[in-house]
């Protein structure tokens, strides 16, 4: 067995979480190699040493004298390792990162830094071999991760290897210049190393005990997710949630390497696990509810709209001019609605507007803002009758005006659209018809 763990900013933010995490691998043999992200808030307003890093080679950057911004930095990893008494010490590397401050290495080289110190850190503390991530996950010169050649070093790397700590977030250029992931990146380098060592599960270590059926800022105390296939998460991720970096699951899944999410404060939870697929019923008919206000919709009319070749490819060709993505499109026989983000939209909307007009020749152009989207998302509702009724009927008591509705072909989700100021309620109405009455 070989787990690869993955231990997020809060989960090594202190001396004191690095000893809930050193206890965590030590109580698994099979947990082996290890993936930090940088320390991250020790209390709600506490800065991330990430966001530290940044701010510090903005002034380096601008030629500024940064030397007090980096000692602050170099601050939190003394704190963690005098507090583990560690006889090490980061003299040489904050030299080193000085200095390439100062001949402008980048922005990605900057940033990189919390991990491959913390990583060194994480190193000294388990006794684990440290393997520098510039070395072994590569990107492309178009600065695309390049998982042909990634695979091919770090398996070889990691098989000749009992355990050992790949910090998380970058990788390097095939010249050896150091180039980061999005923000969140370290969730991906943790399926990297997965798929590297075809490990038997994926954990990933955070301050949540994995996902809730709800936005816990809408329901109180909503259930958790016990287990979740990765399209119901995509399903789900795309309007909103963010426990997980969204190209975390890539890797893993090529692999049918499932992901545990764990709370490294609660560590005796089972967390919630990620699938390929599973035929777990789960407990409810629905296994999720995601949702996001600011949506704008565009309703196209046209008479006989359905019988005109090309009609919706020169629709949507005026929102690709634009640069405009749309997220959701459903259609009548005569009508055509596409939803977009309201604040890439908003400023663009006339020349949308007019462009469809050019191409397209509708008869009208309605244009509704301040919509809100809810994506109800399970796996069960595939094989139940009802579900569609139960959501309408529920949102019909709370006195809630369905805009729109869009079930997928997979049956796997239903789309919603109500006024962004509807938008809880709804959220409420469909968890205690689904969850709370325990249908
Ligand atoms: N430290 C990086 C960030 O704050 C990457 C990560 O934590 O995954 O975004």
């Amino acid at each position: 067995m070989a787990k690869v763990v993955k231990f997020g900013g809060s989960s090594l933010a202190s001396a004191e979480q690095f000893e809930k995490v050193g206890s965590i691998i030590r109580a698994e043999e099979d947990r082996r190699f290890v993936v930090p992200s940088a320390p991250g808030k020790r209390y709600k307003e506490d800065t991330k040493v990430t966001d530290m890093l940044y701010a510090c080679y903005d002034l380096a950057e601008r030629g500024k004298d940064f030397k007090n911004e980096l000692a602050e930095i170099k601050k939190r990893y003394d704190e963690i390792i005098s507090g583990l008494k560690l006889d090490m010490s980061l003299d040489d590397e904050f030299k080193e990162i000085e200095k390439n401050f100062k001949s402008k290495a980048g922005k990605d080289y900057a940033a990189s830094r919390g991990e491959f110190l913390n990583g060194k850190v994480m190193a000294k503390y388990l006794g684990f071999e440290f393997i520098d991530a510039a070395t072994v996950i590569f990107f492309n010169d178009e600065g695309a991760f390049d998982a042909e050649k990634t695979q091919e070093v770090l398996s070889e790397k990691l098989s000749k290897m009992n355990n050992a700590v790949v910090p998380g977030f970058y990788g390097a250029y095939a010249d050896g210049r150091v180039k980061t992931f999005s923000r969140g990146g370290s969730d991906i380098t943790g399926s990297i190393v997965a798929k590297a060592i075809h490990a038997d599960v994926y954990e990933n270590w955070t301050d949540v005990s994995g996902f809730l059926i709800a936005d816990p800022r809408i329901i109180d105390k909503p259930q958790k997710i016990e287990t979740i296939t990765y399209r119901e998460l995509r399903e789900l991720a795309y309007m909103g949630a963010s426990v997980l970096h969204e190209d975390a699951i890539f890797p893993v899944r090529q692999e049918g390497i499932p992901i545990n999410i764990r709370n490294t404060n609660d560590p005796g939870n089972s967390g919630t696990w990620i699938v390929g697929s599973t035929g777990q019923k789960s407990k409810y008919t629905i296994t999720g509810i995601a949702g996001k206000k600011g949506f704008c919709s565009v309703n196209i009319e046209k008479d006989m709209m359905n019988s005109e070749v090309g009609f919706g490819r020169k629709v949507l060709q005026a929102f690709e001019e634009s640069d405009i993505s749309f997220e959701h499109l459903p259609s009548g026989i005569d009508t055509m609605t596409v939803f977009v983000h309201q604040d890439e939209f908003i400023n663009k909307e006339q020349k949308v507007v007019s462009a469809i007009q050019r191409m397209a020749k509708p008869d009208t152009i309605d244009i509704e803002s301040d919509l809100a989207l809810i994506a109800v998302v399970g796996r069960g509702m595939k094989s139940m009758r009802g579900t569609a009724a139960r959501i309408f009927s529920a949102l019909a008591h709370a006195h809630i005006n369905i805009k729109m509705i869009d079930q997928g072909s997979s049956e796997m989700n239903i789309i919603i659209g109500v006024a962004n100021e509807d938008f809880e309620d709804a959220i409420r109405a469909i968890y205690n018809i689904f969850v709370e009455t325990c249908l």
